[in-house]
């Protein structure tokens, strides 16, 4: 049974310590990429740790539901919309700081609304030996909101969650919990705060990828879905063998279709699109001409270990072609 919910009171007392620039605590109506509309009782953009524990604290004492964001960019996943109506929004956009960056290790602590694009930025001003793991998304896109949202880039470290190195947590009564240094002795408690709402993560500690000597990018085309499944069988065992080690991306027209463009209007947001209709929309965008799916990958190394991995993935593929 939730707590009797007492919006004036959250209200009254949050006025007290966050300016009125920071909030705008009245009922409005936000809508997503999907075009899915909820009612929400405002949204808070809190400066200082010591304004979100307070705001946790009071949100908590008057039942009134958060949905934080880091940067609220997951777009075609619900953009910073909440799942819930009723709910105050907590944009963490201004809490944005790389509060650490240890070059012996290649680790970086980011908070919240610290983005992609701000982090390839700082490691290109400090001429960093390292990349970090990016996604396809924006680069207003965050490093943490993308983590936790189980997101994935084109390195060898980029399934996120995976790679996870410490985290700072705000629990519901304001305490903040340390998920674990890792790798290290003890629990890592990290895992419970991924695509869950058990807290409101402060800060994360992750590692960065060495620039390798060499880059290869591959793009593989399939005219069909049966020779896209054969050719993920070819690439498992490439992956396995070591030919290459980033994240593959696959894609298909649908997905293609959703990454293009926000969910039609005329079209209601409460049902998925039929096959038929995803199908009009993809003849009309020319989407057809990326393949039946699209996989794409990297190999990274040494100079001659990717000249060398090349040739085995070429090789692999013309048999596939045969
Ligand atoms: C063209 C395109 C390409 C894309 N490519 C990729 C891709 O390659 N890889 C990929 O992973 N995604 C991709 N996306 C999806 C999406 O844009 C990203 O995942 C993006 O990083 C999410 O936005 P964000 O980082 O601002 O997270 P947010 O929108 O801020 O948050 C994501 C989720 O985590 C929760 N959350 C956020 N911050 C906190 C916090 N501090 N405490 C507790 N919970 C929190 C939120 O409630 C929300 O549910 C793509 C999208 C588009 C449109």
């Amino acid at each position: 049974m939730g707590l009797p919910r007492n919006d004036q009171g959250f209200v009254e007392e949050v006025s007290q310590f966050i300016s009125s620039a920071q909030r705008e605590l009245i009922l409005t109506t936000e809508e997503n990429s999907l075009g899915i509309q909820r009612q929400i009782a405002g949204v808070v953009y809190p400066e200082s740790m010591e304004q979100l524990r307070k705001l946790v604290q009071l949100a908590s004492r008057h039942g009134v539901p958060l949905y934080p964001v880091s940067q609220g960019k997951n777009i075609g996943y619900g953009d910073r919309t909440p799942y819930q109506q009723g709910q105050v929004v907590v944009s963490l956009t201004k809490l944005n700081k790389i509060r650490e960056y240890n070059p012996e290790n290649g680790e970086v602590v980011v908070e919240p609304g610290g983005t992609q694009g701000q982090l390839a930025q700082f490691l290109k001003d400090k001429g960093a030996p390292f990349w970090a793991d990016v996604t396809g998304a924006s680069p207003d896109a965050s490093i943490l909101g993308n983590t936790l949202e189980a997101g994935f880039g084109h390195t060898p470290i980029g399934d996120h969650r995976k790679n996870i190195l410490d985290m700072e947590v705000i629990l519901a009564d304001g305490s903040l919990l340390r998920t674990g240094e890792m790798p290290s002795v003890g629990p890592d408690l990290a895992a419970l705060f991924i695509q869950s709402n058990f807290g409101l993560v402060t800060a994360i500690k992750i590692p960065l990828f060495p620039i390798p000597e060499d880059t290869v990018t591959f793009v593989i085309s399939f005219s069909t879905e049966p020779s896209f499944f054969k050719g993920i069988g070819v690439l498992k065992e490439l992956r396995k063998a070591g030919v290459f080690n980033s994240l593959v991306h696959s894609g298909n027209a649908t997905r293609a279709l959703m990454t293009a463009s926000p969910f039609p209007k005329e079209c209601d947001p409460a049902h998925a699109l039929s096959e038929s209709e995803c199908q009009a929309l993809i003849n009309k965008k020319g989407l057809l001409k990326v393949g039946a799916w699209t996989t794409i990958g990297a190999i990274y190394g040494m100079k001659e270990e990717v000249k060398f991995k090349v040739k085995r993935l070429k090789a692999a593929f013309r048999v596939l072609v045969k």
